[in-house]
């Protein structure tokens, strides 16, 4: 019998809206159920259950609130495998990637499951004798949560965790490219919490405009810049709050200081992990004309070696692209990066496999420069293009040069340009000997420009997002 995935609505299920197939990308003739579709009446009625079960979720006393966050990243944990595989199966990463990320969506659960302990206010002396003041975080309310498809699991939880730790009840909108996924989360988290403090509601971007414009006190969104810019202006509409992550074109500047094995083996990881389908995926890499050659000759051998199959299959190291469209988009910027006079030097082409599926080799250009288009737009695919400098300098200035700023990294072993790096890239994270993909979950995540706009997501910081601040003066008289 096939899947039907739907919403939950004030702890009831309803998949009586127009379905989908959601198809498995390593294997099209697969489906992975079928996606029923909410209406705006539902996401209403989502809000309202939320709006309803709010006071009463931030009453709870502390240490409960922090036993059902930690039970939800337990099963999450002990649960790895199952939903891991069901994740490789609709979205293409490789098994070992959808069960980490699974493991990792726990782990931020456990995280925020501690957080609830945190006491989080102050205290200040008035100017005024004798007066007290105490300074409190309240929950800011009713969240909508809006995700993309790339980290289905992990994005869910680094936005719940802290919502529900602080106090909030909750609307998710998933992406329409994995609702099994937001599926069983969603019966898991309905099974520890009370009811109408998580509601989900499946759908496109309809489904989401609705809720952006919506009876909310904030929305949370993850996904791209033009998606990012109707929700926040719908939110602003209505004085919500508002927090957006999205996309990014995110530099290594290789310099000639750099171990060049090291620099070739973090630009691999950092540009096909996830068939560089990661907002932070290392798409320029930006290297010394004195270690170019060697360099790139390193990188293709590596890139090469690369084994792209089937998500499910032992040793695959690149799952397929997510969709037919991502994938026709991704073939147009490896196109166009021929055509803007880049060399391929490895890659550029659509692979068959046993199953068919989306399929793309991991791509090389050298040759590019910094005004060419695949250097200034978000790829979102095994693709990454190499410009050649004449110095640490003219690196650092490429690096600085988009509109975007999520994350950039330096190759180098000499510690003046590693510190000189760290205080003048201008993006949200920095990296020295590291690819720009890869970061831990207990401290702040977020860009500068369009990568990012409002508070930081991740670790303590983002109870500035998910908490109203509250000043009280005392005259004890
Ligand atoms: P997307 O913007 O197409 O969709 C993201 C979500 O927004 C989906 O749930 C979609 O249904 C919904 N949506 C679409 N139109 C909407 C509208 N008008 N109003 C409200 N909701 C709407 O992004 P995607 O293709 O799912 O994800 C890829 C993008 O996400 C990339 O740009 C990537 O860089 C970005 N991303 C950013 C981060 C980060 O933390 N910075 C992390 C992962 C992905």
């Amino acid at each position: 019998m096939t899947d039907i995935y739907g919403q939950l609505i004030n702890g009831e299920w309803d998949c009586s809206g127009p379905q989908t197939p959601n198809i498995n990308p390593s294997d099209i003739s697969e489906t992975v159920g079928m996606m029923a579709s909410a209406t705006e009446a539902q996401v209403h009625d989502a809000v309202a259950a939320a709006r309803a079960a709010q006071p009463g979720w931030e009453a709870v006393k502390l240490e409960e609130k922090k036993n059902i966050l930690h039970a939800i990243g337990q099963e999450l944990i002990d649960r790895c495998d199952e939903i891991g595989k069901l994740l490789s199966s609709e979205e293409g990463k490789p098994f070992a990637e959808g069960r980490g990320e699974t493991f990792r969506a726990g782990e931020f659960y456990q995280y925020y499951a501690a957080e609830c302990l945190r006491q989080i206010g102050e205290s200040a002396a008035s100017v005024r004798p004798g007066i007290h003041i105490d300074i409190s975080r309240e929950a800011l309310g009713v969240v909508g949560l809006i995700t993309p498809w790339n980290f289905p699991v992990a994005i869910a939880a680094w936005k719940m965790g802290p919502a529900l730790a602080y106090g909030n009840t909750v609307v998710l909108k998933p992406s329409e490219v994995t609702p099994a996924t937001a599926n069983v989360l969603a019966e898991i988290l309905d099974r520890h919490l009370p009811k109408g403090v998580f509601n989900m509601v499946q759908g496109g971007g309809d489904i989401g405009a609705a809720l952006s414009r919506s009876d909310i006190d904030g929305v949370s969104f993850t996904g791209s810049v033009s998606t990012g810019r109707k929700i926040a202006a719908a939110a602003i509409e209505n004085m919500a709050r508002v927090q957006c992550e999205m996309g990014s074109k995110n530099p290594i500047v290789v310099t000639e200081h750099a171990d060049i094995d090291l620099a070739v083996a973090q630009s691999i990881h950092g540009a096909f992990g996830a068939s560089g389908q990661k907002c932070t995926a290392s798409s320029r890499l930006i290297v010394d004309a004195k270690i170019h050659d060697e360099f790139v000759e390193k990188l293709a051998k590596a890139a090469e070696a690369k084994k792209v199959g089937h998500a499910l299959a032992e040793g695959t190291e690149l799952g397929p692209i997510v969709s037919e469209g991502q994938m026709e988009k991704i073939l147009g910027y490896m196109k166009l990066a021929k055509d803007e006079g880049g060399s391929l030097v490895t890659g550029g082409e659509r692979l068959e496999r046993d199953t068919e599926g989306y399929y793309l080799s991991p791509t090389i250009y050298t040759d590019t420069t910094n005004d060419m288009r695949v250097n200034r737009e978000e790829i979102f695919g095994p693709m990454t293009c190499v410009m050649k400098v004449e110095s640490y300098e003219e690196g650092l200035a490429l690096a600085n040069d988009t509109d975007f700023g999520l994350a950039a990294a330096v190759m180098t072993q000499n510690l003046k340009e590693a510190e000189h790096f760290k205080r003048n890239a201008q993006f949200g994270s920095v990296l020295v000997n590291l690819a720009t993909a890869g970061l831990d979950y207990h401290v702040p995540f977020g860009g500068r420009n369009a990568s990012s706009y409002g508070p930081r997501e991740q670790g303590e910081h983002a109870k500035d997002f998910y908490t109203i601040m509250k000043t009280a003066y005392t005259n004890p008289g």
